[in-house]
């Protein structure tokens, strides 16, 4: 929907404090920018806000101009849901306090600052809340979804760690809800995406981690070692988290050059312990094969954060979803598909991210947040990122093959790594009661759908 904005944003410049950006605008292009080339899309005008009083007032301005609202806080969303073309972009990077009381081991965030900005800033009082594996992911979209990282293991999801949260809601009421204020609400928004409300502060329980043991471990890539890594993973103690990329070696200078191109697990570790009680835990991991290369050591927690390109928009398509069971053919599977596709100069790099979840995970019932995937042991992602937009279309059905290959029919699916939805996505996402229940709140807070610039669940029906 789009609409002439040029007379109508006075109304919104009087009533925000943060700033209004219109086309032409110097910061214009920064408040809507998002991760992924492929999905830019340009709004009528973005507003960086600064409270939630802010928030309010763009929601009610939207709402009044019949504006469609894109809420953007680190601007990740695979679906492109952080910007819209023609619209109101609301930008939350001007939500950016950091409040950690050591105290009571609590983190108050904003929800414009990154995953990384709260790691680092935690991370100087030996505190950490967990997030994803990359800093620059915003805390609105990763904390909406559910949050699936190093630390999930053993304290499960970042939802699973929140303890309050402020929510702007489609009437442009601010609701300050945790488990006993506005329990729908905090429900919803721990797991549910953008679909109930902007959330405008979060309060995270922290947990020590300050040194760990972690880093990058390559092994070569066979069906056995594959096989073997996500066994191992997923038996360890909880305190050992690990991301699994099944991916052609890139040309770094620690990987040998004969090597470059060949298929390897490039494994992300952490081991949030002493390094004598990491160390017959890693030795596992480095016992399947010879390391390609074993840059696992003592760390600081937040090291792992470091060392993001800065400027980097790739054009990817990706399908996730979860397995019950991941063996030795599964693995055989995902080196054949992703073997017959090294070649292929569309393109750049083809993945299979296996993440062994478990611990902490499964011991918050499937129905405490809208996040209902709880008793799978793995998540996967499959992708291919290319060079151009028109090489995209080529890889989809491919990437799809093999991530029904390894779902084998197990239903479910991320919100956090989904494409743009449609109908059946979103029933993955949110199954069964999850659904209905999202449904009925969305109805309550938000009858005319004013949110639906995500993988929406309409209110339901009356
Ligand atoms: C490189 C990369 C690595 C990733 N790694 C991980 C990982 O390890 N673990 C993991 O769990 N996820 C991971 N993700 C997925 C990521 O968590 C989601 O894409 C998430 O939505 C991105 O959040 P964002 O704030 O950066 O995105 P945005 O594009 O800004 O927001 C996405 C959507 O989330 C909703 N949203 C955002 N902020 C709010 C808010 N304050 N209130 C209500 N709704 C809001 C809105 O619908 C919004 O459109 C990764 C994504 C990328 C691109």
């Amino acid at each position: 929907m789009t609409t002439d904005t040029t007379t109508t944003t006075e109304a919104l410049h009087r009533a925000v404090r943060g700033t209004v950006h219109e086309r032409g605008d110097a910061g214009f292009e920064a408040a809507h920018s998002i991760f992924y080339r492929h999905l830019d899309a340009v709004p009528d005008v973005a507003v960086t806000v600064t409270s939630p009083g802010d928030v309010a007032a763009a929601v009610t301005f939207a709402v009044e101009q019949g504006l469609e609202i894109a809420v953007r806080s680190g601007g990740h969303s695979g679906a492109g849901h952080g910007t819209v073309e023609g619209g109101l972009v609301i930008d939350l990077s001007g939500l950016a306090d950091i409040d950690v009381d050591v105290e009571r081991r609590t983190v108050t965030v904003g929800t414009g600052v990154t995953a990384g900005a709260v790691t680092a800033a935690a991370a100087e009082h030996g505190l950490a809340v967990g997030f994803g594996d990359t800093g620059s992911v915003g805390v609105g979209g990763i904390t909406t979804g559910g949050g699936v990282g190093f630390l999930s293991r053993a304290h499960g999801l970042t939802i699973d760690n929140v303890l309050a949260a402020q929510v702007v809601t489609a009437d442009g009421s601010i609701h300050d809800v945790d488990a006993e204020h506005d329990a729908d609400l905090f429900w919803a928004i721990r797991g549910g995406g953008g679909n109930v409300g902007i959330a405008t502060r979060f309060t995270y329980r922290a947990h020590e981690v300050g040194q760990i043991v972690g880093g990058l471990l390559v092994l070569p890539a066979t069906p056995h070692t594959v096989a073997e890594a996500v066994r191992i993973v997923g038996e360890a103690p909880e305190q050992l988290g690990a991301i699994l990329n099944v991916m052609p070696a890139p040309p770094m200078p620690f990987v040998p050059e004969t090597l470059h191109g060949r298929l390897v697990i490039f494994a992300l570790v952490a081991f949030n312990g002493a390094p004598e009680e990491a160390e017959p835990v890693i030795a596992r991991l480095r016992g399947i094969a010879t390391p390609i290369a074993d840059l696992v050591r003592p760390m600081p927690y937040a090291d792992l954060f470091a060392g993001e390109q800065g400027d980097h928009h790739p054009v990817a398509t990706s399908t996730t979803g979860y397995a019950r069971e991941f063996g030795v053919d599964d693995a055989a599977h995902v080196i054949d598909v992703l073997s017959a596709h090294l070649a292929d100069p569309g393109v750049q790099m083809t993945v299979v991210q296996l993440r062994p979840l478990g611990g902490a995970i499964g011991r918050v019932p499937d129905d405490a947040t809208a996040y209902a995937h709880r008793e799978w042991p793995l998540m996967f992602n499959v992708a291919a990122i290319v060079g151009e937009v028109a090489q995209l279309e080529a890889q989809q059905g491919w990437v799809e093959g093999l991530a029904a290959a390894i779902a084998q029919g197990t239903p479910g699916a991320y919100v956090g790594f989904s494409l743009p939805d449609h109908p059946e996505q979103v029933h993955r996402i949110y199954p069964g009661s999850t659904y209905d229940r999202l449904a009925a709140i969305k109805r309550a807070h938000d009858p005319g759908n004013v949110f639906h610039r995500n993988h929406n669940v309409p209110p339901a029906a009356d």
